[in-house]
């Protein structure tokens, strides 16, 4: 049987080797860290537990896919539900918003807040939806660098289907366009920071991602996203992937165009084929040592980063549900900082995940789990303690003067998680939480493609190359990836 090695056990890593596994070939999973998951990892405290990365699950057709291609039924692993309620938004005058996944329910919400038409709300996520199925999925289910993507007729569709607006125009300038209120031109432009980028030089073409959670839908994996990596660790057991955890790659070998292997604790370990979950970047800099070509990489601006505290907090609080978002008051300010200035910014738009409210466990009981998060600059400038803490303080004061109620006595824990923390734990460049940004017209093209076709064997999974950073798209990389191998019969050396 072909031999695969697959560096890294993020979520990319795991889909990688789940299918590679599934096509017969014989995978092992090299991970540094002590256990599968990377961003997605598990915090528990007091009673208290805090996925540590991401919170919003959306798209979990992705993941029934993988259950369905590797023959077992996936709610012998895992479970989730919808939610009704996508996020709760808070601005900083007093209005508030149920942004509830129904698309009615959602616009006549909007037009109770704010005034804005509800035909505005419907006819944009209506247009959101056709821009998805028609180029949304040619960009994030294909690979760009393979000519049969461009040649399908799909393509025809994709190109009558997209606007001036969507390539010429930021997103916020797309927003401005089709909403009255500046409360759903921000609640719109905030869909730009789901892949790290910035609204005002993004181009409107993200304005496709609210599909996902206004018409598709966004859902709860029971027991909280670490059940997400639970489930695929086990399945890739079930499937015969070996896991080695503990074992950081120190590079990746390859003779006459072709990779051999990777050394790992000081020796050997031959492979066929070798797919690279880890940041791009770092696979070139430190894996291949191709300071060239990882000098490159970072010609695209970086994605943003993440502080996140996370806060056991004594008592419970009914006017949050599991997103709430606290918007700054001057988000262009909020971003010119984020990615011109890269400092951090007095009034951060502050986000809240709450898992126990879903479900007990999560927390003490009458206590609650708040995971909050604001977007940082890329680098260092947020990790220091004077930053954190006066971040701190800033997150503490704008929760206070909006919930009307000092939260500081019921913190009963606390984690704490920076920018930097992100890069060590998971040697994610910078602590970009995406990889590369979006901030440009041609971003999409320019991801770090799947694989190398200079260097046969050697393939790319996971949140920093095509088709982007995101539990959806890292499972989308590995579909990819194993799409371009035959299965491990048909394989020729
Ligand atoms: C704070 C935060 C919030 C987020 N919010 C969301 C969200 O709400 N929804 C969403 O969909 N996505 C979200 N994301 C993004 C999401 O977490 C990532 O896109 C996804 O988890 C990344 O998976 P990945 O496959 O790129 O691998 P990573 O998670 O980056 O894992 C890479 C793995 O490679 C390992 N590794 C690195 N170098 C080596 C080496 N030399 N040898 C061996 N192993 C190595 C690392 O230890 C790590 O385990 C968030 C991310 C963060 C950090």
């Amino acid at each position: 049987m072909p031999r695969v090695i697959v560096i890294g056990s993020g979520i990319g890593g795991l889909a990688s080797a789940i299918r590679l596994s599934c096509k017969g070939y014989e995978v092992t999973v090299l991970e540094k860290n002590e256990g599968p998951g990377g961003k997605l990892g598990l915090i528990e405290r007091s009673g208290y537990r805090f996925d540590t990365g991401p919170s919003l699950f959306t798209q979990p057709a992705n993941l029934e896919e993988l259950f369905e291609l590797a023959g077992e039924p996936i709610h012998d692993y895992f479970r989730y539900r919808s939610v009704d309620v996508s996020c709760r938004y808070f601005y900083e005058d007093g209005k508030k918003i149920e942004a509830y996944t129904d698309r009615d329910a959602f616009a006549s919400e909007m037009q109770r807040v704010t005034g804005e038409d509800p035909d505005h709300i419907r006819d944009y996520l209506s247009e959101s939806e056709r821009m998805y199925d028609d180029v949304g999925r040619i960009f994030l289910d294909y690979s760009l660098h393979n000519p049969s993507t461009w040649l399908h007729p799909r393509i025809f569709n994709a190109l009558k289907r997209t606007g001036f607006s969507h390539v010429f125009h930021s997103l916020d300038r797309f927003n401005r366009e089709r909403f009255r209120s500046p409360e759903a031109v921000q609640l719109f432009n905030r869909y730009a920071t789901y892949n790290g980028s910035n609204p005002y030089k993004a181009p409107g073409m993200l304005s496709l991602i609210p599909h996902l959670e206004h018409n598709e839908g966004t859902f709860y994996p029971e027991g909280g996203m670490i059940s997400i990596v639970d489930a695929l660790h086990r399945l890739a057991l079930k499937k015969g992937v070996e896991f080695r955890f503990g074992e950081k790659v120190e590079g990746i070998n390859t003779e006459n165009g072709r990779v051999t292997g990777v050394m790992a604790g000081g020796r050997l370990h031959p492979s066929d084929v070798v797919v690279s979950n880890v940041d791009v970047y770092y696979t070139y800099r430190d894996l291949l040592k191709d300071e060239k070509r990882a000098a490159d990489v970072l010609k695209r601006e970086r994605s943003s980063s993440a502080l996140i505290f996370y806060w056991g907090i004594g008592r419970s609080f009914p006017e949050l549900h599991l997103h709430n978002i606290f918007f700054s008051r001057d988000y262009a300010a909020e971003f010119s900082h984020l990615f011109d200035l890269k400092r951090p910014y007095p009034d951060p738009t502050v986000y809240i995940n709450i898992t126990s409210k879903m479900e007990t466990g999560q927390a003490p009981e009458g206590a609650e789990n708040w995971f909050v998060m604001l977007n940082a600059p890329a680098g260092d400038v947020m990790s220091n303690p004077e930053a954190v803490n006066q971040a701190r303080e800033n997150t503490l004061d704008k929760l206070e003067r909006m919930l009307g109620r000092d939260i500081r006595p019921y913190i009963e824990t606390e984690d704490i998680l920076t920018p930097k923390g992100i890069e060590r734990n998971t040697d994610s460049y910078l602590g970009s939480l995406y990889g590369t940004s979006s901030n440009s017209k041609w971003a999409a093209f320019l991801r770090h493609p799947n694989r190398r076709r200079s260097m046969r064997g050697l393939f790319f999974t996971g949140g920093s190359v095509h088709p982007g950073g995101g539990i959806p798209l890292c499972m989308k990389s590995a579909r990819i990836v194993s799409d371009m191998l035959p299965s491990a019969p048909e394989w020729k050396p």
